[in-house]
């Protein structure tokens, strides 16, 4: 067997050498990556700084795939030299490991500009997973952090830096934020847009020194202003990494040169990825790296014929609530511009046609048509058909078909480099017909996220058994799908189960559909609709937990789990009134009175004098909370008043599913927020809001919502996810369900990062409701004591 060398554990070598597996596998593979981790997703580093996924969730190829494929793994060794005559490595270990073909996937280096004082202690690159671990280790609430440079990667560190509570400042050399992205009326816009993050933007300023003994005080500016920082971050750009290539005496310009079979001017040696020069370019992201692999892969194994021409670039700026889209050549020079702009919307759109064929695209605030936009620039269709909709398109271009028009090499997911020709393969060969499973076979939609819906359109086209949730039928009786229902009985005005019943269904109804509709009138109308009591689940009719020998268990309310001596005292009277047979903790902190009478509920409600836990029904069930900063020595954050807010907020209401929830005061997690359905997890100066976690049958880690400074910011937060999820979700579809099937993007882009107008909306609909909604055990009940039933309080009082 022949020996392969691949120096490089990045993006570019493992994905080069996935493909050479797929061929014929003829070679002894040792690989050396100089950092300490398996290949992760580099791209995602932005996603980790700002603490949307863990450094776990970004891996790509785990130990067990290297074990797997028989593949020798170096980690943490850095190869120092090449022998190109010998045809060996040598690595900092000292080893020598001869080859007998040399593939470099050296990636780059972040650039150090001209600078003073870089060596300091707490300046930054941000290229690998301990930069951003050590980011991370000093990313606080307070800290002061400057980010050289407004690329890409300067504005995602910037956006991580400011997610963890740092006061960012941006200097940028240039006049336009992404200079080589955008033009200056697009820089403007993203200007404004990472201002009205937060993130202060400081444009033609040149740096000319870090300042400070040994660790970074301050950053000083050609003006001779000095920025105090606590934190910087070196952005400036990247350089491909060629003193292996030299070394071995291989051409290197820029990059090292390959031809468009991915041949160094060595031929025992080839090189992939950022490292390389292709026709006088060197590429810096993935999509080139991946096409590359491809190409590389076929020529080492034998099967050169495929080439690499080249890749047209496109680049996509990863913040949330900040849509940046570019690709080809967007200057007007010689080409038609094509524009749109809408200040208060902070929409701004330009195309540039030459000869009727799209050359470039800028978005800034919609991306949504970004994918029709790469597929003209690389099909060079002829738009003279369409030119009067080029920014707008005719509302026939519905998604479905966009999808139709798009080429079969049409790129769909730009991270991994999957087209929509590959995943059609998947879908016909292997039975793809779910998300995950597409998630799983290709790839496609694992990176940035933004071409989920593209994938989804794709399945939903092609897929025969594809059944978005969405779009199944509800049941027999009423034929239609839970979303085509909403809109019914919006655009109808039904408020009654047995109204749909009549005249959409078959008059009857079932234990499917009929607790089904009952739920969606509720949430549809804010609890202004005629309740049909019969209509909902037998727990609903007598607020209680049906148990297996017909008996009830009662939970009275103790919001987040704090109670009193008189509360206690009330429910032991109760228990030994009624000779309840087991009074138990249940695992969400709360009390549980089980065996009782059906006809001793009503007389239970009134002794108890306590509102209902609700621990029967489809709805808001209760909020765990640990100590936090009342008692708790770790505590940083109230999470025992966040979480009695919390649940008074939401108590009462009817969700899709049950919706637990907690609040606890610091990551130590001691009231697992982080497997709830809606989770705060207090911070050094702030709170993370999680949801979509699960720890019963299923277990999810939650994800990130958001992460604010304020409590009433995460509960603001929680409020936005909790009505958005009763609007959108599927009647008994647990939150860990939705999240996983909408996406958490989505989730953030409609919720905590929509428009003011929108976020405003859900909320004055969630406040309806709540005002429209009654305790269950009051139905019918003599008022109970009414200290037991505290108005809703503003949460500065609660909180002073
Ligand atoms: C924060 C961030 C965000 C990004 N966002 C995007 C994006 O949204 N879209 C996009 O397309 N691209 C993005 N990129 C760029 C993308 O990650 C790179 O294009 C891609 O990772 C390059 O892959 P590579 O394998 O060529 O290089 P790398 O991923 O850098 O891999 C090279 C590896 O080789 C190792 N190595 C180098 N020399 C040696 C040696 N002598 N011995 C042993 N090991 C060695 C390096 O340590 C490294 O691990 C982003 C990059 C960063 C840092
Ligand atoms: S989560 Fe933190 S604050 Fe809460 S009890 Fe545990 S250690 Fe204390």
């Amino acid at each position: 067997m022949k020996r392969l060398v691949v120096v490089g554990n990045g993006m570019a070598g493992i994905a080069c050498v996935e493909q050479i597996l797929k061929h014929d596998p003829q070679f002894e593979i040792t690989i050396f990556g100089d950092e300490t981790h398996v290949n992760y997703n580099r791209i995602l580093l932005s996603s980790v700084l700002a603490g949307e996924r863990s450094a776990d969730e970004i891996t790509l190829n785990p130990v067990e795939w290297y074990v797997r494929n028989g593949i020798q793994l170096r980690l943490g060794v850095r190869v120092v030299d090449v022998n190109s005559q010998a045809k060996n490595v040598t690595g900092d270990d000292g080893s020598v490991t001869p080859y007998d073909t040399l593939l470099l996937a050296t990636g780059s280096s972040a650039f150090k500009p001209p600078i003073e004082g870089l060596d300091k202690q707490n300046v930054f690159a941000f290229r690998t997973l301990d930069d951003t671990r050590e980011l991370l280790l000093r990313a606080k609430p307070g800290v002061k952090a400057v980010v050289i440079g407004g690329g890409l990667l300067g504005l995602e560190a910037a956006r991580g830096l400011q997610v963890q509570g740092c006061d960012v400042t941006v200097v940028h050399l240039m006049s336009t934020l992404m200079e080589r992205q955008l033009d200056p009326d697009g820089g403007n816009y993203l200007t404004g847009k990472m201002e009205d993050l937060g993130v202060r933007v400081l444009l033609r300023r040149s740096t000319t020194a870090i300042v400070g003994d040994e660790r970074a005080e301050g950053v000083a500016l050609e003006d001779g202003e000095i920025l105090e920082a606590d934190l910087v971050v070196v952005a400036a750009g990247i350089r491909p990494n060629v003193e292996l290539a030299y070394k071995a005496g291989i051409q290197v310009n820029r990059g090292i040169v390959v031809n468009d079979h991915m041949e160094t001017s060595d031929p025992d040696v080839f090189a992939v990825g950022e490292c390389v020069e292709h026709r006088g370019v060197c590429y810096g992201l993935v999509a080139p790296l991946l096409e590359q692999g491809k190409v590389l892969a076929a020529t080492i194994t034998g099967n050169k014929g495929p080439e690499y021409t080249g890749t047209l670039l496109a680049t996509k700026l990863k913040i949330m609530g900040v849509d940046v889209f570019s690709a080809g050549d967007w200057s007007e020079q010689h080409a038609d511009p094509v524009r749109f702009e809408d200040r208060a919307l902070g929409v701004y759109k330009k195309l540039t046609v030459r000869d009727n064929k799209l050359v470039g695209a800028i978005l800034v605030g919609d991306t949504s048509d970004s994918h029709r936009y790469m597929d003209w620039l690389r099909s060079g269709a002829d738009l003279s058909e369409r030119r009067s909709h080029l920014l707008f398109p005719p509302p026939a271009s519905d998604a479905g078909l966009d999808i139709a028009e798009m080429s079969d090499s049409a790129t769909i997911c730009g991270c991994v480099g999957v087209t929509k020709g590959a995943i059609i393969q998947s879908i016909h060969e292997r039975g793809v017909c779910t998300l995950s499973q597409l998630k799983e076979t290709t790839r496609a939609s694992t990176g940035c996220g933004s071409c989920t819906s593209l994938c989804q359109d794709i399945l939903r086209a092609v897929a025969p058994d594809f059944e978005e949730e969405g779009k199944k039928v509800l049941c027999g009786c009423v034929p239609f799908s839970q979303d085509n229902l909403r809109e019914i009985l919006r655009g109808q005005r039904l408020k009654s189960v047995q109204e749909v019943l009549d005249i959409y269904g078959n008059g009857k109804g079932c234990e499917v559909c009929k607790p089904a509709l009952s739920y969606m009138l509720d949430m549809i109308w804010c609890g202004d609709h005629d309740e049909d009591r019969s209509a909902r689940f037998i727990n609903d009719r007598v607020h209680a937990n049906i148990q297996k020998d017909g008996t009830f268990s009662v939970v009275p309310r103790i919001r987040g789990g704090v109670t009193s001596p008189a509360e206690l005292r009330r429910i032991a009277d109760v228990a030994e009134k009624y000779n309840v047979p087991m009074v138990k903790i249940t695992g969400s902190q709360r009390i549980d009175l089980l065996g009782i009478k059906k006809e001793d509920l009503p007389k239970v409600w009134a002794d108890l004098g306590m509102p209902s836990g609700q621990a029967y029904t489809k709805g808001v069930r209760m909020v765990k909370t640990c100590v936090g900063t009342d008692f708790c020595r770790f505590g940083t954050q109230d999470s025992t008043t966040a979480g009695i807010e919390m649940e008074r907020r939401f108590e009462q209401l009817y969700t899709p599913h049950k919706v637990k929830m907690a609040s606890v005061g610091c990551p130590r997690n001691c009231a697992e927020a982080t497997v709830k359905d809606i989770g705060l997890v207090g911070q050094e100066g702030g709170w993370q809001v999680v949801v979509g976690g699960a720890a019963g049958k299923s277990v999810r880690k939650a994800d990130l919502l958001v992460t604010v400074e304020t409590t009433e910011q995460a509960l603001e937060a929680a409020e936005l996810f909790f009505q958005y999820y009763r609007e959108q979700a599927n009647y008994l579809e647990r939150t860990y369900d939705f999240v996983e099937r909408v996406g958490i993007d989505k989730v953030r882009k409609e919720t905590v990062y929509a428009p003011d107008a929108a976020k405003q909306a859900l909320l004055d609909r969630l406040r309806k409701s709540k005002a429209a909604a009654r305790d269950a055990w009051l139905e019918g009940q003599a008022p109970v004591n009414p200290t037991q039933f505290i108005p809703l309080r503003p949460i500065e009082s609660v909180l002073s």
